[in-house]
């Protein structure tokens, strides 16, 4: 039986200790601030803000929530980050994704000031983080990191797969790993013969956003395996994408969905945050 992989747990462990951080920065003045940009009404970034919202409260780091009409203009949108740009009590800055058609998601990131770029998606952290010199690193793919560390799981010299080739998760992950010494192959929609690729992982990260991806049968026995999927099944219920009673049977190590990835993604937002706040008062 694997050993769950409890991001859950871990996550809480990271905020109670940035507790202290916090109040050491408040005693010298600054107020770690998260801004948070909404745009629309599409309800899972509706409850991704809120969650976001609601750890920030309870760590004393202040949220600012900013929701904008579906409507808005893009040119709305970039003035609006220009303005927390310039605003030195802001530190970290999130964008929601996605994005109404009428704006280009490329545009609003890289208007964002790199050294407030709380999600690490500017094309200069991303840079910084394929040069092994991490600023703002992606949130998802810097929990997965965590996790594995947490659980003394080295990826050095080991044969990674990660499944999708995103922005926000894949190929950032792919960076990191390969800081960390791993042999990484990225695969995709295009990728032939996935599952003969699987099979030799001995970690194996999926990121697709299907439920029942992955198999007991695409699994090396004994590999560490990451759920990143977010799914809803038919009966309505948080799932993952990978089958998670077939694959706890094969695996040695596994992330449960919900309770793995995810509380990790807030986690290292709001440690991002103050990292971020902290670096602005190196700077006075
Ligand atoms: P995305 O849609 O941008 O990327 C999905 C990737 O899967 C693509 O690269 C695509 O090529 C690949 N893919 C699709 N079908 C495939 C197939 N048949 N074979 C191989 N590859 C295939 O999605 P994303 O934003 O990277 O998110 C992926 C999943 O992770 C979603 O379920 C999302 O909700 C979830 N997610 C979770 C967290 C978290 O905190 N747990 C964070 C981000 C994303």
């Amino acid at each position: 039986m694997a050993v769950k992989l409890d991001g859950k747990k871990l996550s809480n462990e990271i905020c109670e200790n940035l507790k202290g951080e916090i109040n050491e920065l408040k005693k010298k003045g600054i107020f770690p601030k998260l801004a948070v940009i909404l745009v629309g009404d599409d309800p899972a970034s509706q409850i991704y803000v809120r969650n976001k919202h609601r750890r920030a409260e309870k760590l004393g780091i202040q949220s600012l929530d900013l929701h904008l009409p579906r409507i808005v203009t893009e040119a709305e949108l970039l003035e609006k980050v220009k303005e927390l740009n310039a605003d030195p009590t802001v530190h970290g800055i999130l964008v929601q994704l996605p994005l109404p058609k009428q704006i280009d998601p490329d545009k609003v990131i890289n208007a964002i000031s790199p050294f407030k770029d709380a999600d690490g998606f500017h094309p200069y952290n991303l840079g910084r983080l394929f040069m092994n010199d991490p600023f703002s690193i992606p949130c998802t793919p810097n929990g997965i990191m965590h996790l594995l560390k947490a659980y003394d799981l080295s990826v050095d010299g080991k044969n990674v797969v990660i499944i999708g080739r995103s922005k926000i998760v894949g190929r950032p992950l792919a960076a990191l790993m390969i800081n960390q010494s791993a042999t990484v192959t990225v695969t995709h929609s295009h990728t032939k013969n996935l599952k003969e690729i699987t099979k030799k992982a001995d970690v194996l990260v999926s990121a697709v956003g299907k439920a029942g991806f992955i198999h007991g049968e695409d699994v090396k026995p004994g590999a560490i395996v990451i759920d990143v999927g977010i799914n809803r099944n038919a009966a309505g219920k948080l799932v993952g994408d990978v089958v998670q009673k077939q694959v706890e049977q094969i695996a040695g190590y596994l992330t449960p969905v919900p309770g793995g990835v995810g509380p990790m993604t807030i986690a290292m937002l709001m440690k991002q945050t103050v990292e971020l706040a902290k670096w602005s008062a190196l700077k006075r």
